[in-house]
């Protein structure tokens, strides 16, 4: 184990962190988990194994000043997963950008001030490394999102300003600890809590008849659970630098849907019409001007394309082996079962 201190994690309540602070308290550690509302609003975090004794629950709010002081002192590691993850919001910038940026200099400031922080592991976002696939390039650590803004993917762009301002943050302040950034691609698996995440919901939705057919989209997916580890292994290995894009493979909408069906999950409305080719493109492209804002420029960045990504530098540098994506899904859609997130055809 590599401390005895307590790690706090931002955002515990989170789909990820959820699954970090379980981890954690399997591998013996001591937590102290960040959340915005009542510890009794968790009873999921409450009863994970080893809770009762080694996780303790503080209330933070990443746009207030000092917030964080109280949960990282004392702590040798932090892992910072705390921003918001939505599409389709109101104002980007106070819903999206405000938090996400106002909220990586508060944990900073905060670690800083605590004198213990040896290391933070941030949570970024492939988002910050492109903000579409470009079915030419192999994407690395090496790329920066230069694309978002404000009116375009604003969920993106609140990741690429967050991971920007941690990296700045560190080469001009030169603080005692250092940071390691980890950028996971879609992250499906089993949910702790009873929401359903975003990433959770697009499979919902595939599931739900939102699409009218199979799109030619492709995603790079990786497990909550292997999210989890990857975290835990930068927060362990000691020659652990810089950023980690964690990916376990991309997967085509077209072999999601038949997959689905092969495994006996045909009983929902899944999408039949195949859109995929050239034509069924143009048509989504048209259609998507019908859907809320991001979503349609969402389609019509990503539609024909397809997302190729590298992911030799986690497996080598923190060795992890990650979940075949189909095994990911289908836990994913039976969880979601569980929790009541899909209602069958009539
Ligand atoms: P969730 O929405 O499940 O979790 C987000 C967490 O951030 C919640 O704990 C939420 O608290 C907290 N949060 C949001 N706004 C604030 C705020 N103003 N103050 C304090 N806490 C806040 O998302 P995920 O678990 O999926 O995402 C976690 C991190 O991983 C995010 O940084 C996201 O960008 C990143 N990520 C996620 C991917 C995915 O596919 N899921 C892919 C790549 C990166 P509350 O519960 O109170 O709302």
């Amino acid at each position: 184990m590599k401390t005895n201190n307590p790690v706090c994690v931002t955002g515990a309540s989170g789909f990820i962190a959820a699954h970090i602070v379980r981890e954690l308290l399997e591998q013996g550690y001591r937590v102290r988990g960040t959340i915005r509302k009542n510890a009794k609003n968790y009873p999921f975090l409450l009863a994970l194994p080893g809770a009762k004794d080694r996780l303790e629950l503080v209330q933070a709010d990443l746009l207030t000043t000092g917030a964080y002081d109280k949960a990282v002192d004392g702590c040798e590691y932090v892992i910072h997963t705390a921003s918001p993850y939505k599409i389709n919001v109101k104002n980007p910038q106070t819903d999206l950008v405000d938090p996400a940026v106002i909220g990586t200099e508060t944990i900073l400031e905060s670690c800083i001030k605590s004198k213990s922080i040896k290391r933070l592991i941030f949570t970024s976002s492939i988002a910050a490394i492109t903000d579409e696939p470009n079915s030419e390039k192999l994407f690395t650590e090496k790329d920066w999102n230069t694309m978002s803004s404000l009116d375009r993917q604003p969920y993106q762009y609140s990741k690429t300003l967050a991971e920007r301002e941690a990296w700045d943050f560190i080469m001009h302040k030169r603080p005692k600890f250092d940071l390691v950034a980890i950028n996971p691609v879609m992250v499906i698996g089993p949910s702790l809590g009873p929401s359903l995440n975003t990433t959770n919901q697009m499979i919902c939705d595939i599931m739900s008849g939102v699409y009218p057919g199979i799109m030619d989209l492709n995603w790079g997916f990786v497990d909550v659970r292997d999210v989890a580890k990857a975290h835990l292994l930068a927060m362990e290995n000691d020659a652990a630098s810089g950023r980690y894009l964690c990916s376990a493979e991309t997967m085509h909408m077209r072999d999601i849907v038949a997959l689905l069906i092969s495994s006996g999950f045909g009983k929902y409305p899944l999408p039949r019409l195949d859109l995929s080719g050239y034509a069924g493109s143009l048509l989504m492209k048209a259609l998507s001007f019908t859907q809320p804002k991001d979503t349609g420029m969402y389609i019509r960045i990503n539609v024909g394309r397809t997302m190729r990504l590298d992911n030799s530098k986690i497996k080598r540098e923190l060795g992890i082996s990650f979940m075949p994506v189909k095994e990911s899904l289908i836990e994913t859609v039976k969880d979601m079962e569980k929790w009541g997130h899909l209602v069958p055809k009539s």
